[in-house]
């Protein structure tokens, strides 16, 4: 078998820091992938709520390749179009002052940190220099570089690399007296996800959210919002902060913002925006012209197809489909999220039912923790792949 062979060679060659399952993906035509024999696969995992616009969309790729024909890297001691227009639609969409494209999510939450510490440094020039200190919240997912990795709350990843950077504290995602109770003279930031996507799928209350808020303005804190995941259209708004009408000082986005190409951004407001100077950060790929040219694309998508409005349609739809379910099974003991960024907990380990899904259904899913599946598929379903997917998903839970 073609494919039993690549997987050996892959565990040859590649630094193992993953279990992969033993599918070897070939191409992909809207909400379905094929492996290399050809089978078919539903996809509800968008490669980690990456390809918004599903697979091989033809306004996304014919404006790629037009752009790969063109000019693809010149660095960033220059200008290019693409990076200002993909830039200028991404202010238009949050309403932020100012950009910063990065190579990855990691990277755009490792530009925001930099921004806070920026920030706390150029407040207390002249004084006593303490470290600025920073809030992040237990169960977090913020990235994998040692900066990214400190505001994880997540000790099992963390504590193989430690030590860390200083001033990181955690407090308890939706509580906010236990964020309280960590701020002092030296905190000058608060990150969090309005979802929390890889720690199981927890969107934040809107008590929560307006309470950081307020926090953060009484104590002059930097608030970072973490989009990576559940921005970009996915909990039916273009970003999930704006449901609760608060406006975070940085946040960041990356996953979907390229429909597949590795771009992510860091955007700050107000005081945040001007806190880093000329010197202060660099990229050598960060916002070349073929990954913004993708960016634009997307936002242009968007836009055109009124993407957001879609999203909360159909997850409307996805929801009321997963709560039959879950009223249906006995494994099912909990359901999460909003738009199509959603999750089942369950009774048993969640790992057996994706796999089975995957390798007897066709039915790409992502797990987020022990007992929960996460749904992030590409904004493009359809009810009748919602419908599919159930049916596959009945069958293998059992
Ligand atoms: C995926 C993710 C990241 C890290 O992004 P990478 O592109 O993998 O570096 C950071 N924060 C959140 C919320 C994420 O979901």
């Amino acid at each position: 078998m073609a494919d039993k062979e690549m997987m050996e060679r892959a565990e040859h060659v590649l630094y193992k820091t993953y279990n992969r399952y033993p599918v070897v993906f070939d191409h992909g035509k809207g909400v379905h992938l094929y492996d290399t024999e050809g089978k078919e696969y539903l996809d509800f995992g968008a490669g980690i709520a990456v390809m918004g616009l599903g697979y091989g969309d033809e306004e996304y790729t014919r404006a790629v390749k037009a752009q790969l024909d063109k000019l693809t890297h010149i660095s960033n001691l220059f200008y290019n179009e693409p990076s200002v227009r993909a830039g200028e639609k991404l202010l238009a969409a949050s309403g932020m002052d100012k950009v910063f494209f990065t190579n990855s999510g990691t990277e755009a939450v490792e530009g925001a940190l930099k921004i806070a510490r920026r920030y706390h440094y150029n407040k207390t020039q002249g004084g006593p220099q303490a470290a600025g200190e920073i809030i992040a919240m237990n169960r977090s997912f913020h990235g994998r570089s040692m900066g990214a990795l400190s505001v994880t709350g997540n000790s099992h990843y963390r504590e193989p690399f430690a030590p860390l950077i200083p001033g990181i504290r955690f407090a308890d995602f939706n509580d906010l007296d236990s964020v309280k109770a960590l701020v002092n003279e030296n905190t000058c930031a608060v990150i969090m996800e309005p979802i929390q996507g890889e720690g199981g799928v927890y969107p934040v209350t809107e008590e929560f959210i307006k309470g950081v808020r307020a926090l953060c303005d009484a104590h002059d804190l930097l608030l970072i919002l973490d989009e990576i995941q559940c921005g970009m259209g996915r909990s039916g708004e273009m970003f999930a902060w704006q449901h609760y009408g608060v406006k975070p000082d940085v946040m960041t986005v990356a996953k979907a913002l390229g429909g597949g190409l590795p771009v992510g951004a860091f955007l700050a407001c107000g005081k945040a925006a001007s806190a880093m100077v000329p010197g202060d950060h660099g990229t050598t790929y960060g916002g070349n012209p073929l990954v913004t040219a993708g960016a634009e694309a997307v936002l242009d998508i968007f836009e055109s197809r009124h993407i957001v409005e879609h999203v909360r349609e159909i997850g409307a739809y996805l929801w009321e489909k997963l709560e039959e379910l879950s009223a249906a099974s006995d494994k099912i003991c909990g359901h999460r999220g909003m738009g199509l960024i959603q999750g089942l907990e369950f009774t048993v380990p969640a790992g057996p039912i994706v796999s089975k899904a995957l390798l007897e259904e066709g039915l790409v899913l992502i797990g987020a923790g022990e007992r929960v599946i996460r749904f992030v598929p590409p904004l493009v379903i359809e009810r009748a792949d919602v419908d599919e997917m159930v049916k596959r998903l009945g069958r293998a839970i059992g």
